[in-house]
């Protein structure tokens, strides 16, 4: 038996049974990451000595005759842009290579509250900002299902961690598609909640208005209880919701029959990959089949998505960079002679190359002169993409589309062509900007055994429809029990 391949359901029974220890858990997946880091690089640390001081507790818990809660001594994977006391933090970024946070982000509390054990920090670009996991200061990561392509980004490290067996559970972050997209690629769930569900306190900002942070894992069931766990509200984020949250479980008892779910038009062309369209048409059969009712909707301001999001997230992430300067934050260059060229020797090598490239695109975005022809029109366009959410919401219970237009690319294939980048980008940004929530599943593979992923969407705060309607899909069709070879 392979306790790393076992889900985190059996985990948790063979712990309460002790037929297992903790011990031998974090073991398990200590040794696995061992074997199969050489060829995955999904971790930029691993925790282990921290992970087995826990475990002992945690077996000390279970032989005092106490019964686990789902979550307790199962290990889980941090995406290195969320802060841990203690712990490296480094973004994927040399400018903060030493960068220990005094405090842990409130995701870090509850995970820990939780009884969950951290087993790493994982790879991811350079501050999110990419859509292959390439923009790391410290290498790329590589797809599990195929070490020459990408794991998606920017939790590629995350995605690959869990389809790899490294971790069962994970987290990651999502300003346009950061978890959605690399599960896709990686063939795992990747949840992104409402805007606001979860705290972004000690999550280090991209662009704050649209960051969410949210679970990646091997099955629907434990992204339910992942997400439960995180979220709520935290006063130390002043964008947090006020709202409590349901009991997200009980929605998986659900089944589908008579659910209304929307087909937007504007997501689905003659030139779409025919193995991403032949799939998610299957994905959408067998969703009639389960009970589901289908129509065609709209979302007419689609085609602006990209431009929109590629000025607000490099508006917002040219402000929040801007701490950065070797003083507040960040390593310090040391061949600087006055105040003015430390910042910029300090900015010029801590900060890789998309990185710059996000700094001059927002900054210019921002200037006087260009502010209302550029930033001010997107945020209007923004309201329009939120408006065509909305207005389909009111006659669907949740809207269905491919996650990604392409399975997992090759690494390399488009990093030295940034547009191209961003357009892989399509489906996933739109949501972000409307503040939904949404959910990738994996719905099949290609002929060359690439994952493919089905992305369902839902009313703000309605997290529990789409993890039903994962759910049920899930249990359907078993996609999520396929394994790598890695
Ligand atoms: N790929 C998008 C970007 O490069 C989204 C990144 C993200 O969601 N963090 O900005």
């Amino acid at each position: 038996m392979n306790i790393h391949s076992l889900s985190v359901k059996e985990l948790n029974n063979k712990l309460n049974k002790k037929e297992i220890s903790c011990k031998e858990i974090v073991e398990s997946f200590l040794s696995r990451i061992e074997k199969v880091e050489p060829k995955v690089k999904a971790f930029l640390y691993t925790n282990g000595d921290r992970a087995r001081k826990k475990a002992e507790e945690v077996d000390k818990k279970i032989s005092s005759g106490a019964k686990l809660k789902p979550l307790e001594g199962i290990p889980i994977a941090i995406k290195d842009n969320m802060c841990t006391e203690g712990m490296p933090t480094t973004c994927a970024s040399k400018i903060l290579s030493d960068f220990k946070p005094p405090y842990s982000a409130d995701v870090i509390n509850r995970i820990e509250a939780t009884g969950m054990i951290i087993i790493g920090k994982t790879n991811m670009d350079e501050f999110a900002m990419g859509s292959s996991t390439e923009n790391s200061a410290y290498g790329a990561t590589r797809n599990p299902w195929d070490p020459e392509r990408a794991p998606g980004g920017s939790s590629g490290g995350s995605a690959a961690a869990v389809a790899a067996d490294e971790a069962p559970l994970a987290l990651g972050s999502d300003t346009g598609g950061s978890i959605r997209q690399p599960a896709s690629f990686c063939g795992v769930v990747g949840l992104k909640p409402t805007y606001g569900r979860v705290s972004r306190y000690g999550l280090i900002a991209f662009a704050s208005s649209l960051d969410q942070i949210g679970p990646i894992t091997r099955e629907v069931y434990d992204s339910a209880l992942l997400f439960q766990a995180i979220a709520g509200h935290d006063p130390k984020d002043s964008t947090s919701a006020g709202l409590s949250v349901p009991e997200i479980t009980d929605f998986l008892k659900k089944d589908i029959k008579g659910l209304r779910l929307g087909i937007p038009r504007e997501y689905f062309n003659p030139e779409m990959d025919s193995e991403v369209k032949n799939k998610i048409s299957e994905a959408i059969k067998k969703l009639t089949d389960l009970g589901a009712v289908v129509k065609e909707i709209s979302l007419p301001h689609t085609e602006y998505a990209v431009s929109v999001y590629y000025i607000i997230a490099t508006a917002e992430a040219s402000a929040n960079l801007a701490r950065y300067d070797g003083v507040r934050y960040g390593s310090r260059a040391n061949k600087a002679e006055n105040l003015f060229q430390m910042y910029s020797l300090t900015r010029g090598e801590g900060f890789g190359t998309e990185v710059k490239r996000r700094i001059m695109l927002g900054t210019y975005a921002l200037s006087a002169g260009y502010y209302d022809a550029y930033y001010l029109k997107a945020q209007k366009v923004r309201t329009l993409i939120k408006n065509d959410f909305d207005e389909a919401f009111k006659a669907c219970d949740a809207i269905i589309t491919p996650t990604a237009p392409t399975p997992a690319f090759k690494l390399g294939e488009k990093s030295t062509n940034p547009l191209e980048m961003y357009l892989s980008d399509i489906f996933t940004i739109s949501v972000n900007l409307a503040g939904i929530p949404g959910i990738s599943i994996p719905c099949g593979f290609s002929k060359g055994n690439l994952p493919i992923g089905l992305q369902i969407l839902g009313r703000p705060f309605d997290e529990g429809t789409i993890l039903q309607i994962a759910y049920n899909f899930e249990q359907a069709t078993g996609y999520h029990l396929r394994k790598t070879n890695i």
